[in-house]
């Protein structure tokens, strides 16, 4: 991985660490530089140790969007603070898509490369070695800065998906799925893990090991379909960081509460602490239409046990392709849950934030802490909303009943 000095300077000053210590984490496989050689774009760094960040999936549908909308979309998630966007195209406009999105990116950009593969059902029997090297080396080429390659889907964890309740939910292990059954033959992907290594390395791009098998409902939770994948990306992991390529560990996906700390753990310990990239989790399958309530309590915890990178959910999960209104709100959530996070990190310019924050709330400070807020706009708005006045109470406790101003008369006194 080339990594210049002044890169490492820039990772030091958004990470307040030093750059010894960022040099050591990621030689350590615990920390991963996500910027292929071939982008002029700031390197972003994704460990445990480092600021929790968060993924916005773009990317069309062949029923839904177009490339205009999701060039408008990933304006959005840039300018509300996704640290990395992925392209998630399918169907016949979706190399145009990527490569359109690609350029307009000025943060880590991602692909799934078996969706540009695979355009149709037909084409899942014409998979073969030489598509596959050859659509990742077009991507790397291109600039891509890390893909999901969901290489740990092996053959026999078949019988254990056949016991599930929700199968095989990843959209990409659902096709290699059904090319290892229709062909029968081994996980492409994995019989040429090494070549794939090989052209991944050329580029410095990160290959996020993908979770085919991650649990689509907290009944399938932490099955034995889940956990033998995990174990294969373990040895993949170690094989590509021997091989000088960094990595990013995919997890689930529905998880309840109570079996996060395992997840975590257990990835942890398969991985050796390589960085882990969560879908949410979700913490139950009934938030239809709040999923992005529900991906945001489960990243939450997550992120406070030491996932790395979240791969934000929108309240059209589980519906339908998100709308711009929707990544707009997706964002502000991830937002909240990646500050929330670093804030127990102990990151002291994120505490500072709420500090400040909140010494404006005691002065009756109202703009200087909208200003402040996760989302001044619609603060702002809510504010004016309100009826409030912008003098020392406001319309939920009233003149009289206001406890701030109660507090400041009494210790007057004191
Ligand atoms: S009126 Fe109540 S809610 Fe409003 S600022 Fe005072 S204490 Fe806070």
């Amino acid at each position: 991985m080339e990594l210049t000095e002044r890169n490492l300077k820039q990772i030091s000053k958004t990470e307040c660490f030093d750059t010894s210590f960022i040099k050591k984490e990621i030689d350590s496989g615990r920390a991963t530089i996500l910027k292929n050689k071939k982008r002029k774009i700031n390197p972003v760094i994704v460990g445990e140790k480092f600021k929790c960040k968060y993924n916005l999936n773009l990317g069309i549908s062949p029923v839904k969007s177009g490339i205009s909308e999701e060039l408008k979309k990933l304006d959005i998630a840039i300018s509300n603070g996704a640290d990395t966007v992925m392209d998630l195209s399918v169907g016949k406009s979706c190399e145009e898509t990527r490569q359109r999105l690609l350029k307009s990116s000025s943060i880590p950009f991602g692909t799934v490369p078996v969706y540009t593969m695979i355009n149709d059902e037909e084409d899942i029997k014409k998979l073969s070695k030489n598509l596959i090297l050859d659509t990742i080396e077009k991507q790397c080429e291109e600039g891509v800065d890390f893909m999901t390659i969901h290489s740990g889907l092996l053959r026999k964890s078949i019988p254990y998906i056949k016991k599930r309740l929700t199968g095989v939910v990843s959209r990409g292990g659902s096709l290699i799925l059904r090319y290892m059954i229709e062909n029968n033959r081994e996980n492409p992907f994995y019989e040429y893990f090494d070549d794939i290594i090989n052209v991944l390395k050329k580029y410095d791009v990160v290959i996020s090991i993908g979770d085919g098998l991650r649990p689509g409902s907290i009944y399938d939770a932490t099955d034995k379909a889940q956990i033998s994948e995990l174990k294969t990306i373990g040895e993949l992991n170690s094989y590509s960081r021997k091989h000088g390529v960094h990595t990013m560990i995919e997890g689930p996906g529905h998880i309840p509460i109570n079996q996060i700390k395992r997840n975590v753990d257990l990835a942890k310990k398969y991985t050796s602490n390589a960085p882990l990239y969560f879908l949410g989790p979700l913490i139950t399958d009934i938030a239809m239409g709040y999923d992005h309530i529900n991906g945001a309590i489960g990243g939450a915890v997550a992120g406070y046990l030491g996932v790395s990178l979240i791969c934000a959910v929108g309240p059209s999960e589980h519906i339908g392709l998100p709308t711009i209104d929707d990544i707009r709100l997706e964002c502000v959530t991830f937002n909240l849950v990646k500050h929330s996070v670093n804030i127990a990190k102990g990151f002291k310019d994120e505490i500072d934030r709420d500090n400040k924050l909140s010494s404006f709330r005691k002065k009756f400070k109202w703009n200087e802490q909208i200003k402040l807020s996760i989302d001044p706009e619609y603060a702002s708005k809510r504010f004016c909303e309100l009826n409030n006045s912008k003098g020392d109470y406001c319309s939920m406790c009233g003149n009289s009943f206001c406890a701030i101003k109660n507090t400041g008369k009494a210790l007057e006194k004191v």
